[in-house]
């Protein structure tokens, strides 16, 4: 039999290293994630006031409600509860979707995808869209879940600058404009325009049409991540990039450039893993097929109680928005007392997150432990940076401790950073 190919074989393992070593993908060699793991261990220590992980708060769970309508679905839908489903997802709830997810601009049942929690959105679009050596285009800093489910199909990353109104559309124009001279399309731009997780920060209405005839000009896709968009406390709701690019395009889904992204984890309850895409139906048609090679459908059940609980979303929402304006504002005013100068924080208007920028001379990785000894840890922000930098920054999430928590953790910061500058 002859090839037309020579066999790939594996890299040869070098003396004393383990043979797996050398069988892992060259995606999946490019991934660290021993910092963050040591960091999530030493945030685990008992006591400690944790402004680390991005949780919601688990006592605004709906817990009585999601058994309610846990025992419903079983009763109305029986063994269909719990066989294999369609791999778009459940009808009902992708036609509420489709009502309700730009609500000036309803989209059909066949525009939407669902998901098994956002992150397999990102690991999805990331298949479906990412050769080997594309340009990617992401915000500094960003979540870096997102790069963790690019990274593996080996994109060249370009960082886009931020400022307090998000993405600085001066640099993004001119990084466009150089790499068009270079003779590089990015494939997409990934933007987390509402609340962003790391910085809390919102991108203005005017920015939001920019990058849309931006990326319009240029021919570059947008994913929009809007896992927070619900969670305003503060200011005027602005309408997503999907929804201005609906009304640009009168309605047309299929001639939308933007790929939006939403997920009830943080309305509802993460660990029912259940989200969703709405793009044009092309990239719907490609997002099933990979789905269909990751996980067949996503858990029947959990879709059909998350549709039982679309009534209660709206009081839900307010329920989590009034708290989480509490806590935001608890932290705002513990910073602002307890803070050196020299430190400064962004003012989320929404979400669960703000994000610190400390002087050089700090570094937060290098100085989580003793924050730890303290009584308190962060997230540091050198985690955020797909391309490096932030060693300087960390995000703090206040969702997820009570008021005197917050209080606490923020004066045990405060002299932690206070005892850093005097090293
Ligand atoms: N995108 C962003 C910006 C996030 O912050 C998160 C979760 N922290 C996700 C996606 C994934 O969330 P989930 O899979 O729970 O929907």
């Amino acid at each position: 039999m002859s090839l037309s190919a020579p066999i790939q074989t594996r890299r040869p393992s070098s003396p004393g290293t383990p043979p797996f070593e050398a069988a892992f993908s060259a995606g999946m060699r490019d991934l660290d994630g021993t910092a963050l793991r040591d960091m999530l261990r030493l945030a685990q220590v008992p006591g400690i006031v944790n402004f680390g992980g991005g949780l919601p708060a688990p006592e605004l769970f709906p817990m009585q409600q999601i058994a309610q309508a846990s025992t419903r679905a079983l009763e109305k839908y029986g063994w269909r509860a719990v066989q294999y489903s369609t791999t778009e997802g459940f009808l009902p709830l992708r036609e509420w979707l489709a009502e309700h997810t730009h609500l000036a601009s309803p989209v059909t049942p066949d525009h939407i995808q669902i998901m098994t929690g956002g992150q397999q959105s990102l690991d999805l679009i990331a298949k479906i869209l990412i050769d080997p050596g594309d340009t990617l285009l992401v915000e500094t800093p960003t979540y870096m879940g997102a790069v963790q489910s690019f990274r593996p199909y080996r994109p060249n990353f370009a960082a886009v600058p931020t400022d307090e109104q998000g993405i600085d559309m001066d640099a993004l124009a001119a990084l466009l404009r150089d790499l068009a001279a270079q003779g590089r399309t990015p494939k997409f731009i990934y933007t987390i325009p509402n609340f962003q997780n790391p910085t809390g920060r919102t991108l203005s209405l005017e920015r939001r049409q920019l990058l849309l005839d931006l990326t319009e000009q240029y021919g570059v896709l947008v994913v929009e991540d809007d896992p927070y968009g619900q969670l305003r406390f503060s200011g005027e709701s602005l309408p997503s990039l999907a929804a201005l690019m609906l009304e640009r395009t009168g309605d047309d889904t299929d001639q939308s450039h933007v790929i939006y992204c939403s997920s009830f984890s943080k309305t509802l309850a993460p660990g029912l893993r259940d989200a969703w895409v709405q793009a044009a139906a092309p990239i719907i048609d490609r997002l099933v097929l990979a789905k269909q090679g990751a996980d067949m459908c996503s858990p029947t059940l959990n879709q059909m109680i998350v549709t039982e609980l679309l009534p209660l979303l709206p009081s839900q929402i307010a329920r989590l928005r009034e708290s989480y304006a509490g806590r935001a504002e608890r932290m705002l005013r513990a910073l602002g007392r307890e803070l050196p100068s020299g430190v400064t924080y962004t003012v989320p208007q929404g979400g669960m997150f703000l994000w610190l920028t400390l002087p050089e001379a700090v570094d937060t990785a290098a100085m989580l432990p003793r924050a730890v000894e303290n009584g308190v840890a962060y997230m540091i922000g050198a985690c955020f940076h797909a391309l490096g930098g932030g060693h300087h920054t960390m995000r703090l999430c206040y969702s997820n401790a009570g008021l005197e928590q917050i209080d606490q953790g923020v004066a045990a910061l405060a002299q932690t950073i206070q005892t850093e500058l005097e090293r």
